[in-house]
């Protein structure tokens, strides 16, 4: 079994398999880019000095060796699923009896001139140290023109989760600067929420979005709806009415989709290049290929691009290739919704749990800190993070993690 991809899909694959063992025997071969596995929902915390970038990165070799797989590092550049090979990008083929389709999204700049070369993504810790270095670097230019200076102005495009913790952090970022950046005025810096249509936090209930608006609002973000980026330059951002906004930092965070490359692998692709999978989550007219987690979507229950639809999804690719392997039939699969959550900042957050339950505050806050710490992979990172954001939250505004200003000589 050949498993592509070492997120939250690949890795539920994975366990699942080890799990069915040793009444089902198979080879299980773990393929990723990278030698870690991502906890992408705390990036932002690494982009904004809070976290430490090894805090959200599980080494994938440290799990193979748990789970009795093989890891192999490389990029999938292309599946054949007929001949039943996936090729890698050093040309090496890998074979398989069955094969797990986990590779996720990645930023999806919808064709804006200028977004993709102007603005920074959140999907990779390569992405997050590279925001950080950028925030660091805007600060400092900040602190250099003084307190008369122009200060900096961060866009967020998107209003998602995503979009929604990044500007509350920001925001909250400038309670730290008194103490590490006194030559700027606090009000010198700007955070703007710029999103397309006229409500924050789309899937979640009316009372919790209109609660993180509010949040937002007294953290200083300034919200703007109903705005649409025509362009995005390298200190501006500019709209479709024509006006601009200026943008030292532009942080993209208004959509996903599927990577490029999974366009040229010949399976069904629906809404946002997701591979369209059946109720099984077999490819359809594929009948030895899973697609699981962001990349994948039953057109007949399409599901959110989060943490647990993947888990779930991944886990269920991994249990119906121990069934076919015993040669017993596949079974659909049954999402368990156990609710969604999203944080504002310091105390704040939303949750919308089963059974109507809905929280907001310092409860749902410590709620969301306490599912995403638990959620990390390996007590070493849950004990780091634990650390790094007790420190960020309890001894703020100290507690800010440096990083590397971009222009400065030698790197
Ligand atoms: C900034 C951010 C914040 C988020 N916050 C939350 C949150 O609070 N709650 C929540 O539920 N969800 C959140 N999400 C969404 C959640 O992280 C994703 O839904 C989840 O990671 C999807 O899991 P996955 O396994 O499908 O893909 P991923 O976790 O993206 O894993 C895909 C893996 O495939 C590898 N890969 C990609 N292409 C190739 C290739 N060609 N060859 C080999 N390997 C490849 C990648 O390196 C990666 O390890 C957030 C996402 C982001 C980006």
């Amino acid at each position: 079994v050949v498993i592509v991809g070492a997120g939250f899909a690949g890795l539920a694959a994975a366990r699942a398999l080890a799990k069915a063992a040793p009444d089902v025997e198979c080879k299980v071969t773990l393929i990723d880019r990278h030698v870690y596995s991502t906890f992408q929902p705390l990036l932002y915390q690494v982009a904004t000095g809070g976290l430490n970038p090894g805090d959200v990165a599980y080494p994938v070799r440290g799990f193979a060796v748990r789970h009795g797989v093989r890891y192999r590092q490389g990029t999938v550049v292309d599946v054949d699923a007929d001949k039943r090979v996936v090729t890698l990008d050093d040309g090496s083929a890998v074979d398989f009896d069955y094969l797990v389709l986990a590779v996720g999204a990645h930023v999806n700049y919808f064709g804006v001139p200028g977004a993709a070369e102007h603005s920074a993504a959140l999907y990779t810790r390569k992405e997050a140290l590279t925001l950080r270095d950028e925030i660091m670097g805007a600060l400092e230019r900040a602190a250099r023109a003084g307190p008369d200076g122009p200060g900096a102005a961060v866009v967020v495009v998107g209003g998602g989760p995503t979009g929604v913790e990044m500007a509350g952090t920001l925001a909250e970022l400038r309670a730290a600067l008194p103490v590490a950046f006194p030559e700027v005025r606090p009000t010198a810096v700007r955070v703007i929420l710029a999103e397309q249509g006229d409500e924050l936090l789309a899937p979640f209930r009316p009372e919790l979005r209109a609660y993180a608006l509010r949040e937002l609002q007294r953290r200083g973000v300034e919200v703007r709806f109903s705005t649409t980026i025509a362009e995005v330059g390298e200190d501006f951002v500019r709209l479709h009415d024509g006006s601009t906004l200026p943008a030292q930092l532009t942080v993209w965070a208004a959509g996903v989709a599927v990577p490029d490359a999974v366009a040229a692998w010949g399976l069904p692709q629906g809404r946002g290049g997701r591979i369209l999978v059946g109720h099984d989550l077999r490819v359809q007219h594929h009948d030895r290929v899973f697609a699981a987690g962001d990349l994948a979507m039953d057109p007949d229950h399409p599901l959110p691009q989060l943490a647990q639809p993947a888990i779930q999804t991944g886990r269920h690719a991994g249990r119906q290739i121990a069934r076919l392997l015993t040669a017993l039939p596949t079974q659909p699969f049954h999402y368990r919704d156990k609710g969604t959550m999203a944080t504002i900042g310091r105390r704040a957050a939303i949750a919308q749990l089963p059974l109507g339950v809905r929280l907001t505050g310092t409860v749902a806050w410590l709620a969301w800190l306490t599912v995403h710490i638990v959620s990390l992979l390996g007590s070493r990172n849950r004990a780091s993070t634990l650390l790094n954001l007790s420190w960020r939250y309890l001894y703020w505004p100290g507690g800010l993690i440096v990083g590397d200003i971009p222009e400065a000589e030698g790197g």
